[in-house]
């Protein structure tokens, strides 16, 4: 557009305006930055809520998505959510500032009193603090959720919470693309909903049996570990019990399994054994991770 518009106007006295913009004051940016833009809109999706501290009894401000502000793109095989625009993942973890008391916002308040004492005494004695930015990415989300695993270590949750934790930690890589890091805690994850199968009552985080059978069968199909795969999607599979939409998913993730193993033995066939070998399941170690089952 023509910014001499008032290029007329210098016989009035208005000399070296012909560079002002009449929709944008002088030495303001005409156009924000994408990023500015995304922080802005972010900014307007969210709002505070006021949340008492199980633990301590201080209140503090959690950042909360407005409802609907956020779309579904599409669902994985695992029950990872892709979302547009802004990701509820991002603001799953509360966190008191006070005494460092964190945990998924569905957790939050079930907190048993012998709990609360171990946060106290192993958490808040360490807690230093910190202020998080208004909006919250990936990577702080990652932080979030560690702190929030190491709560529920510390408090000696039942493995469903550590493994469900765990799963979201995973999926916080996918996003980054860090495939080291996602297959790390998706194994962590996996060896928790074993435990919780074993041991814990049913639903677990709305998962009934048969769904978190098929999670326990899908995670160890991403991990590498087809035997342990198609034992547990199987099992789905003739239930006479589960219903028909598992089946059906138990069923399409165990015919990729097959796909796959058909087409490791046409490489195998043309001398390509290191593919087999690459496709053994890894010995479980016993790292650093171990301990929070
Ligand atoms: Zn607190």
């Amino acid at each position: 557009m023509d910014n001499n518009i008032f290029s007329d106007l210098d016989d009035l006295g208005f000399k070296d305006i012909d560079k002002l913009n009449i929709y944008e004051k002088e030495g303001q940016k005409i156009k924000k930055t994408a990023e500015d833009n995304n922080k802005i809109s972010h900014a307007d999706l969210l709002y505070d809520r006021t949340i008492t501290c199980p633990v301590c009894g201080s209140t503090f401000k959690a950042r909360s998505i407005k409802t609907s502000s956020y779309r579904i793109i599409k669902k994985d095989s695992d029950f990872f959510i892709n979302y547009n625009i802004i990701n509820p993942y991002f603001y799953d973890v509360w966190i008191c500032n006070d005494c460092g008391y964190a945990s998924m916002k569905t957790d939050f308040n079930k907190i048993k009193n012998s709990q609360k004492d171990m946060v106290k005494n192993k958490i808040s004695t360490k807690w230093k603090g910190k202020i998080y930015p208004a909006v919250y990415d990936v990577n702080i989300a990652i932080e979030r959720y560690k702190l929030s695993l190491l709560n529920y270590t510390i408090i000696e949750s039942p493995s469903s919470k550590k493994a469900m934790n765990c799963l979201k930690l995973s999926w916080m890589y996918r996003i980054l693309s860090q495939s080291e890091n996602e297959n790390l805690f998706m194994k962590y994850s996996l060896l928790g909903f074993k435990k919780a199968y074993n041991n814990e009552d049913f639903p677990i985080y709305s998962m009934d049996k048969f769904t978190t059978m098929y999670l326990i069968g899908e995670l160890s199909r991403r991990i590498g570990d087809s035997d342990e795969a198609l034992l547990w999607l199987g099992n789905v599979i003739t239930n006479p019990k589960a219903n028909q939409k598992i089946k059906d998913k138990a069923r399409d993730q165990k015919d990729l399994i097959t796909l796959s193993k058909e087409s490791i033995e046409v490489s195998s066939n043309s001398s390509l054994d290191k593919n087999i070998e690459i496709k053994k399941p890894k010995k479980k170690g016993k790292g650093f991770f171990s301990k929070f089952f």
